[in-house]
């Protein structure tokens, strides 16, 4: 029986399924043909999750913990989570100001979701996670992307931020420490923004905190906090998927003005019902648990970071800066472009990339998957082990190259 034509909704023609999903379904797929890839294309940490936290979600199931919970999360991981913007951002929220949903990227959907009509704008940085454009992009928003450069720290400047906005932009998306650049915003560079964002009441800030834990140098800081006045219109958004290890646990959290939040509550409602109810409670033991667990984790990615820009520096051609956090290093090929491989010639990172998974089956994401053409971006949640054969083995590449 041929298979009728499946009708596809309009809104999915603009919209493209994660391509870093895609890359770590076909580093699986290649593994499985005997190909020995070292895939460092994810955004997850490698490391388990911490015992206690396995513990708590153990308990919970023992404890009949298994029903629906209220809508955007339980009383008592909504209390650990202000208990958490308090004591690690100074950010006081009432319990009707906080949010939770299956992972930081529902968060996001549920608040896009609430706030975008058809041709509104948001404005999003490079580099960027591209989820922020298909999420804006599926809701009928389309994305004012806004061009940084590495002279800048690949931060967006003020008068860019000024210039980009319109009567229909909703929402500015700001992402520190950076997937993927690893840049992180001080006080001073979000007072920049805000003193624009001051003259523009109807622009809302979404600040993806996402990466907030793994910083190894300077201070944390996040827009709420810096200017309290735009706390009336910030979404903070945070997860416990990179600090804790817990990606598959699917739970992310926000806190931000009421209006806004009850109104992801009614979106949510109508789709997952609630969060899953028994990683509600061990994300309550990774938030309450001891805070030498996030200094551990932190000092784990830290000692890898260091190998891998040393390493990628080491590599003649390749020029990768300090990240400041998350884990990824974001470094420039752009002298190897014209470069030549037994049958082509490299005209951009795409050729790269690809060249580096056919020739050293290391599988690594091009830049311009976050707007930013002739840079990699490699993740560092990897052994030191696998980190060091890889570097390795970019090297012998590069040094094949004509
Ligand atoms: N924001 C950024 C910048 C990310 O890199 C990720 C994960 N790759 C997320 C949000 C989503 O994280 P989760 O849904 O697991 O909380």
């Amino acid at each position: 029986m041929p298979i009728p034509e499946l009708h596809l909704a309009h809104r999915l023609k603009d919209i493209a399924p994660s391509s870093m999903m895609r890359l770590a379904a076909e580093a699986a797929a290649l593994r499985r043909q005997g190909r020995d890839i070292i895939g460092l294309s994810t955004g997850e940490p490698d490391l388990d999750t911490p015992l206690h936290i396995q513990e708590a979600a153990i308990s919970a199931m023992r404890e009949g913990d298994t029903h629906y919970t209220d809508i955007d999360g339980t009383l008592a991981l909504k209390e650990a989570i202000q208990r958490k913007f308090d004591r690690e951002n100074g950010l006081k929220f009432n319990i009707d100001e906080i949010s939770v949903s299956a992972g930081s990227k529902q968060v996001i959907y549920n608040a896009f979701s609430a706030t975008i009509d058809e041709g509104d704008e948001v404005i999003i940085p490079t580099p960027y996670y591209s989820p922020y454009i298909d999420m804006a992009r599926v809701l009928g928003g389309r994305e004012k992307i806004v061009s940084t450069s590495a002279d800048n720290d690949f931060k967006m400047k003020a008068q860019d931020l000024e210039a980009a906005i319109t009567d229909r932009t909703r929402w500015l998306v700001l992402n520190s420490p950076s997937n993927p650049s690893g840049s992180v915003h001080s006080a001073s560079e979000l007072a920049e923004l805000a003193d624009v964002l001051e003259k523009h009441p109807h622009v809302w800030l979404l600040s993806d905190d996402i990466y907030e834990h793994i910083l190894f140098s300077g201070r944390f800081t996040t827009m709420a906090k810096v200017r309290p006045f735009m706390a009336n219109r910030t979404l903070t958004v945070n997860g416990v998927s990179k600090a804790y290890c817990m990606t598959g646990w699917r739970i992310g959290y926000a806190g931000g003005p009421n209006q806004l939040i009850k109104a992801m509550r009614t979106v949510q409602s109508q789709v997952t019902t609630c969060p899953p109810s028994v990683t509600q409670a061990a994300a309550v033991a990774a938030l309450d648990g001891p805070e030498d667990v996030l200094a551990k984790i932190r000092s784990v990615f830290l000692e890898r970071r260091n190998m891998v820009v040393s390493g990628l520096n080491s590599v003649p051609g390749i020029d990768c800066p300090t990240p400041q956090g998350a884990f990824y290093a974001f470094p420039s090929c752009e002298r190897l472009l014209g470069r030549k491989t037994e049958t082509q010639t490299i005209a951009n990172e795409q050729d790269f990339a690809r060249y580096l998974l056919d020739a050293a089956n290391v599988m690594v994401v091009p830049g311009s998957a976050f707007g930013v053409p002739n840079r990699l971006r490699i993740s560092f949640a990897a052994d030191i082990a696998q980190l060091t054969e890889a570097c390795r083995r970019i090297a012998a590449a590069v040094a094949d190259l004509k």
